[in-house]
C-alpha cells in the first residue's frame, strides 16, 4: 500500500465531537466520489491508519475530510489537534461501495445519512456523474442535535453556489433532521421515508422501487433498519462492483444511536 503525506489546508471545528479538514492531494490519489481512503498520522514511526470517506468530490486538486473527535480514540483524539500546515498520511488507493458504477441509473437519487455517514455523500452531491445519472438528488441527513449539522447552511444554499450551480442544475433536495432536541425538523429519517411524508415536504414523486436508487451511509442501526426496509420489504435489490443494483450501503461508522 502506498502511503504519502498530505500537508492539512484549511480546517473548521463544527463542535467538541466534529471537525472538517482539506489537504493537499497527492496527483496519484485515485478514487471515485463516495469512496474511502486509510488516513492517518505518524506516532512514534509508526502509521496509525483509519477508514475516512473522501468528502470532496474528485475533481477538486485537495481532499476534504469530515471527522469524528473520539474522546480517548487512538488516532482522532490525536488528529483532532492538527494545524494548517502539518502533515497527514494517507495511501492513494481508494475503495467503496458507495459509487455510482454500483447502481443502475434512474430516476432519483436518495442519499440516506447520520453523523459522519455524510462525509462520502459530500463526495457525491458534488459530483458531475451524479447528476448526469440522476434527475434529482435527495439528501436526508440526521444527527443527534442541530449543532451537529456542520455542512447544514452549506448544503441549503448548494443549488445557488456559484461553482456548483452548473452541475447541480437545481437538481439537489435536502431533508436535515435532529434526533435528540427540539429543531425545525425532529426525528429520525426513517420515520418520514416510511410514512412518504418526505415526498411531500421536498415536492417530489413517491418512491418508486423501478425508477429510484438509493445509498445509505450511518450507523449500524441505520443500516440494518434500511436494509430490512429496502431489501425485504420492497424488493431493491444491494448492487455492488460485478452487478449494479437499487440500493448500496456503507457502515461509516458504528456508534449506536
Ligand atoms: C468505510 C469507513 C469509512 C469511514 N469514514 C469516516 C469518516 O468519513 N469520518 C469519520 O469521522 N469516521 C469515519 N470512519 C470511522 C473511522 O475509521 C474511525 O473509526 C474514527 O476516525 C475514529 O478513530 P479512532 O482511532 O479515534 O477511534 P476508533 O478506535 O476507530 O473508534 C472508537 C469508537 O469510536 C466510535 N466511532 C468511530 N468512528 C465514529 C464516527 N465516525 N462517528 C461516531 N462514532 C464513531 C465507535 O464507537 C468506535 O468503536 C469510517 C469507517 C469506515 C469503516
Amino acid at each position: 500500500m502506498a502511503i504519502v503525506k498530505e500537508k492539512v489546508i484549511e480546517i473548521n471545528h463544527f463542535t467538541d465531537r466534529l471537525f472538517r479538514f482539506k489537504t493537499t492531494r497527492n496527483p496519484g490519489t485515485r478514487f471515485r466520489d463516495g469512496e474511502f481512503l486509510m488516513i492517518g498520522l505518524e506516532i512514534d514511526g509508526k502509521p496509525l491508519l483509519r477508514a475516512y470517506s473522501v468528502a470532496s468530490p474528485n475533481y477538486e486538486r485537495f481532499m476534504e475530510w469530515f471527522s469524528i473527535k473520539v474522546p480517548n480514540g487512538p488516532l482522532t483524539s490525536k488528529l483532532q489537534l492538527i494545524k494548517i500546515g502539518d502533515e497527514i498520511i494517507t495511501n492513494t488507493k481508494a475503495v467503496g461501495t458507495l459509487v455510482l458504477d454500483n447502481l443502475k441509473t434512474g430516476r432519483n437519487l436518495y442519499l440516506l445519512a447520520t453523523g459522519t455517514g455524510i462525509a462520502p455523500f459530500m463526495s457525491l452531491i458534488r459530483g458531475i456523474e451524479t447528476y448526469d445519472n440522476y434527475e434529482k438528488v435527495i439528501l436526508l441527513w440526521s444527527t443527534r442535535f442541530a449543532k451537529e449539522l456542520g455542512y447544514n447552511k452549506y448544503l441549503e444554499q448548494l443549488n445557488h453556489d456559484r461553482n456548483l450551480r452548473d452541475i447541480i442544475q437545481n437538481k439537489f433536495y435536502y431533508y436535515p433532521s435532529v434526533t435528540r432536541e427540539e429543531w425545525k425538523n425532529t426525528g429520525r429519517i426513517s420515520t418520514v421515508i416510511y410514512n412518504g411524508s418526505i415526498q411531500t415536504k421536498l415536492g417530489i414523486e413517491n418512491f418508486d422501487k423501478e425508477k429510484d436508487r438509493v445509498m445509505v451511509c450511518g450507523s449500524m442501526p441505520m443500516n440494518i433498519e434500511f436494509k430490512k426496509y429496502f431489501t425485504e420489504k420492497l424488493g431493491c435489490k444491494e448492487g455492488n462492483s460485478s452487478i449494479k443494483g437499487e440500493i448500496v450501503f456503507e457502515k461509516s461508522f458504528v456508534e449506536k444511536c
